[in-house]
């Protein structure tokens, strides 16, 4: 049975001219948006489009998704494989760089393309996997005991179906030493319809601790059916983080993070992480001074209770963990 929220992936827009027509914008930003687009491509899924606010191109959702003509600029230090994972590698699929905890690849597809994704490089047309190749990752998972997290990570790991996922959930309860599972995805976020009543039903009555990270980085987009999701997930006990990427022209400024704050904490989203950007290539036209982002993030202090101030990070390669930068 086809469920809703793949009705809604399927209908996603992937054309430049059409997300520039249905904002009413101008053709001129048409060449280079296509141009930009050839290498990693336009996806926007409807209800995101509907957060837009028609006739602004410098709409904050809009700069996430509209392939632009500085991508294509080279850029020093702006790379390929920023966050070094190919030194990661545990098992197919699998990463280990912190200590109590993995973090497993389900997939390289997402339901929206982010201009400034640090995995925009990967094979974004490769299907996911079969529950078998995934036999090497569960045997290092079951052979150390110090591992207690499991993070489920992609491109976006709910993209699988409620069934497969189901059997992987399922895989991992089997493990005794594993107590939390982590979900990191942006569809509750972009693509809120992912988040069915099997799949919440799924993770609270699993033995493991569900723990669902969502990735906002703009107020504008917590609203509607949005809103109304994040909502259902946190009453039915599963907690709920955001963590956000500092974007340049999209939430560099004080009112900007703290009406996201603001948003998540009056749902009961704990802001977790504020991420300073992945020097990836043909992203460097988002980033953000990171001294600018230490004053952003002082700022916020004076506005915010120290529960919704999220940490401002960097990953660094060979680090323990993610290096915090305030
Ligand atoms: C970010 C990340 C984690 C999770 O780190 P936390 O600080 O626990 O959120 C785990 N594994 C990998 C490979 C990561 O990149
Ligand atoms: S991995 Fe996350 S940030 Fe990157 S394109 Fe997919 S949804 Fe966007």
């Amino acid at each position: 049975m086809t469920s809703d929220w793949r009705v809604s992936l399927a209908g996603a827009i992937r054309s430049p001219r059409e997300l520039l027509k249905r904002l009413d914008l101008p053709d001129l930003l048409l060449p280079s948006a296509e141009k930009a687009s050839a290498g990693f491509p336009l996806l926007v899924p409807e209800s995101y489009l509907r957060r837009m606010r028609p006739g602004d191109p410098a709409d904050p959702l809009l700069l996430q998704v509209l392939p632009v003509g500085q991508e294509l600029d080279e850029s020093p230090g702006f790379v390929k494989d920023a966050v070094d994972d190919q030194h990661a590698h545990a098992a197919p699929g699998l990463l280990r760089k912190y200590v109590g905890r993995v973090l497993m690849i389900l997939t390289g597809t997402c339901a929206i393309h982010c201009r400034y994704c640090f995995r925009r490089h990967y094979p974004y047309d490769e299907e996911p996997r079969k529950l078998e190749d995934w036999a090497p990752a569960f045997k290092v998972i079951a052979d150390d005991e110090s591992i207690h997290e499991v993070l489920l990570s992609g491109g976006d790991p709910l993209l699988m179906s409620d069934r497969r996922l189901g059997e992987l959930i399922e895989r991992l309860e089997s493990i005794p030493h594993v107590r939390r599972l982590r979900i990191h995805s942006r569809l509750p976020i972009v693509l809120p319809d992912r988040v069915t009543e099997e799949l919440v039903q799924r993770l609270t009555t699993s033995r493991l601790i569900p723990i669902m990270v969502v990735h906002a980085n703009h107020p504008q987009e917590i609203v509607d059916d949005c809103s109304e999701m994040l909502r259902k997930l946190v009453r039915s006990g599963i907690t709920t983080l955001n963590q956000s990427v500092l974007l340049r022209g999209i939430n560099d400024s004080v009112e900007a993070l703290r009406e996201l704050s603001e948003r998540l904490i009056d749902l009961g989203v704990i802001p977790y992480y504020l991420h300073q950007l992945d020097r990836v290539q043909g992203a460097a036209h988002f980033e953000v001074d990171e001294t600018r982002g230490r004053e952003l993030v002082a700022e916020l202090r004076n506005h915010l209770p120290g529960y919704a101030i999220p940490r401002f990070v960097r990953e660094v390669a060979g680090a323990a963990h993610k290096l915090p930068l305030d």
